[in-house]
């Protein structure tokens, strides 16, 4: 590890003041990514500017339709919520099969977005529920946050503040977990919403996507059977040693039909 100094923000407005006078600094919510980046001398930030302890970044509220969880809401918090639990059970069910214990009980969602893995789960949420990312500057559509592999639309000194997630009619999401760290080697997130039916795909490809053949093809009928003759194509799709870009295109289909089937 590089040596940095070290604050800890107790406002979004000082930890925005912090970030806005520190250009090489770094924000660290859980440091689950963060911190082994670090301890790899993979990153060399000036600063770290820690948002843990910012209350206004914690908990979850749900008003009419919508469902705001605060960037600094770890996920064993979302799994555990009774009120997520009511609203957007997949979204629940996805939290709770992050990782494990230890990386539940500090990773965040905000954290998990900002840093875009292409093999995390909560881009799947995001994009298939249409949710809606708010910073401490505006307000972005969950279709145009994730823009590649681990980037995102966020500028430098922008922070995450929460994520409003629209109830679905139905949602449920499925993934082929790696069986080391529990990342999604291919997950597929389904939902019927207002607008219509949405699928996201993480884990596959660079970064998550809209699966547009299969949303046509459940538009008109949804149920597994309409995704008989519909191939996820391996193009473009990620090949590394746990799996090839053709398994992946495969666990496409395997993980929407039964997401579908899920749907009940
Ligand atoms: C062993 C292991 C297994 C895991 N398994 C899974 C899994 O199965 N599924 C899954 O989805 N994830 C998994 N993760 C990822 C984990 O769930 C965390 O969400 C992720 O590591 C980010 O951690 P964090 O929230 O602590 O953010 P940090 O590590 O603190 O930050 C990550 C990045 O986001 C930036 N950042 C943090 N907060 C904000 C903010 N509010 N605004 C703007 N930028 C911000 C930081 O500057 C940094 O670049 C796993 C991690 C580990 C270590």
């Amino acid at each position: 590890m590089y040596e940095f100094s070290y604050h800890k923000a107790s406002s979004v407005a000082e930890a925005a003041g912090l970030i806005a006078s520190h250009p090489d600094a770094k924000l660290m919510s859980g440091g689950q990514t963060l911190i082994p980046t670090l301890k790899q001398r993979l990153a060399a930030p000036s600063d770290v500017i820690d948002l843990s302890k910012i209350a206004e970044l914690k908990g979850i509220k749900v008003a009419g339709n919508v469902v705001t969880i605060g960037a600094g809401t770890l996920h064993a918090e979302v799994a555990a919520s009774k009120d997520v639990q009511a609203a957007i059970p997949a979204l629940a069910a996805l939290a709770g099969n992050i990782g494990d214990a230890q990386v539940r009980n500090r990773g965040t969602l905000g954290g998990s977005i900002a840093n875009n893995d292409p093999a995390a789960d909560y881009p799947g949420a995001v994009v298939a529920l249409g949710a809606t990312v708010i910073t401490n500057k505006r307000r972005i559509a969950g279709d145009d946050f994730f823009t590649g592999m681990f980037e995102t639309a966020l500028e430098a000194d922008e922070i995450v503040t929460a994520v409003e997630f629209p109830k679905a009619e139905k949602a449920n999401y499925q993934k082929f977990p790696n069986p080391a760290s529990r990342y999604a080697m291919v997950g597929a997130f389904v939902a019927k919403t207002a607008s219509g039916v949405r699928v996201a795909i993480t884990g596959a490809g660079p970064t998550v996507f809209r699966w547009n053949d299969a949303e046509a093809a459940l538009s008109k009928s949804l149920t597994a059977a309409a995704l008989d003759g519909v191939k996820a194509s391996a193009d473009n799709l990620n090949s590394d040693i746990h799996a090839s870009a053709d398994y992946r295109a495969h666990l496409i289909g395997v993980l929407a039909k039964r997401a579908v089937v899920a749907l009940g």
